[in-house]
């Protein structure tokens, strides 16, 4: 197909919400749509700026119009945007420090993240036998990220007290009798939070066609990480085990430092559900594994089965300002095109358009081919085989040796 031609262009059934962002990856969303996208695609977007300047002016009233847009429509794709603190109120002169809109968005659609890696052969895993992409679902709700605690000053008792709202007899434990000085701290989590958990990883790894694994500590934490364990369990066989039969997957449970070391000796190429401090842990060590922040996928999958595909990186504020002052750099677009593909890919499969599904493969296949051939960013040239026709290139040149790829992909 020639570029621009707009009668052989790929139509996409139905809508996909389309989120921009920030800095130097709005930049680049800017250019993969005009470079990789429009020329092939007949898309029906509905477009909300999730840019810092119209959060603020719409007192963040957007964010919560772009999330409740994904509810209707099914999929979206967002760009990064910035979470402000006090640098960026002065910066953008702010009404005040708006939450950040990923948090936002992900607690009106109760979604759970995923994260995978995406995989060339040039950039070898640090791990040899990852042949396989894991993917990591972190449950992103309470334990010690949203924990009381108390520096105990001296000697004391120090006991756990729940105070039932029915008037119900009160529950209290003791934690310690503190001899002297030490810390105390008190974590939750509800069955409402990891059900929800629970579903959206079984949905995930089904869509994926991959196992799902689960692991917590439940022989040492008998009442609160056994509740996890019994709540996946109790899901497993409620909702999915006849579907991982007949899509030939299992789910597997086992203790988290069991798993820990399985994963370590294991190919790949399984779901793994973590708990949220695992999460976070674990998905900072696969990511820098697997070699940069900008070649991991991400998606927020809610339990009624919408999706938003996004990067997991930030706005990559630094390049950004050498941007303003007139400078190329060679930032990385793979996770923005990764993004929208994913996208594109949902919807296809959603709407029974196989042909949409295959325009994101070509696109991600030419992606990949460009890397391989030797053609990186700076970010990626860091961690690649080294190989004389290796070459750092600027963004732009990049996206360009993508569309050349995919254009003859394309006829
Ligand atoms: P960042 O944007 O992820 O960048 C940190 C560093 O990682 C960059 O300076 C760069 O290293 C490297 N990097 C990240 N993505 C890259 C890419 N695509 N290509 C090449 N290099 C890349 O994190 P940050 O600078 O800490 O945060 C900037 C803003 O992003 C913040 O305002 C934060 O709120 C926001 N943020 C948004 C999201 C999101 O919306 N998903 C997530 C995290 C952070 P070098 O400078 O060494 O080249
Ligand atoms: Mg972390």
């Amino acid at each position: 197909m020639k570029k621009g031609d707009t009668r052989n262009k790929i139509k996409v059934k139905n809508t996909i919400v389309e989120i921009d962002g920030d800095e130097m990856t709005r930049v680049m969303w800017a250019m993969v749509k005009e470079k990789l996208l429009m020329p092939y695609l007949d898309l029906k977007l509905e477009y909300y700026d999730l840019g810092l300047k119209q959060r603020d002016e719409t007192d963040d009233k957007i964010t919560f119009d772009a999330a409740n847009a994904i509810k209707k429509h099914g999929v979206g794709v967002k760009c990064a945007t910035i979470t402000p603190n006090k640098d960026r109120v002065k910066e953008y002169n702010l009404k005040k420090e708006w939450p950040s809109p990923n948090g936002t968005i992900r607690a009106v659609l109760d979604g759970t993240v995923f994260r995978g890696p995406i995989l060339v052969k040039n950039i070898p895993p640090s791990v040899r036998n990852w042949t396989k992409p894991i993917l990591i679902g972190r449950h992103a709700y309470g334990d010690v990220y949203k924990n009381q605690e108390i520096r105990v000053p001296g000697a004391g008792k120090a006991e756990i007290l729940f105070t039932p709202s029915d008037g119900g007899q009160p529950i209290t434990h003791t934690i310690h009798e503190f001899k002297g000085p030490g810390v105390i701290q008190g974590i939750h989590n509800t069955d409402k939070s990891i059900s929800s958990f629970a579903k959206a990883c079984f949905t995930f790894a089904l869509d994926q066609k991959v196992p799902l694994w689960f692991a917590t500590k439940d022989t040492i934490s008998k009442t609160y990480d056994a509740r996890f364990r019994q709540i996946f369990q109790e899901e497993f066989e409620k909702n999915w085990k006849k579907k991982y039969e007949d899509a030939g997957i299992e789910y597997f449970f086992t203790l988290i430092d069991d798993a820990v070391a399985r994963i370590m000796k294991s190919q790949g190429g399984m779901l793994w559900a973590c708990k949220n401090y695992d999460g976070d842990v674990m998905s900072d060590m696969l990511g820098s594994a697997y070699g940069s922040l900008a070649m991991m996928t991400s998606v927020l999958v809610s339990p009624e089965g919408f999706f938003e595909y996004e990067a997991a990186h930030g706005t990559v504020q630094k390049h950004y300002y050498k941007y303003l002052k007139g400078e190329k750099t060679s930032s990385n677009p793979m996770a923005l095109i990764f993004a929208w593909t994913g996208a594109l890919k949902k919807r296809g499969a959603l709407d029974k358009t196989p042909e949409v599904g295959e325009f994101a493969h070509k696109l991600e296949q030419a992606s990949l081919e460009t890397i391989e051939d030797g053609i990186m960013t700076g970010d990626l040239l860091k961690v690649a085989t080294p190989n004389p026709k290796n070459k750092q290139v600027y963004t732009e040149d990049f996206i360009d040796e993508i569309a050349d790829r995919l254009a003859k992909k394309m006829v």
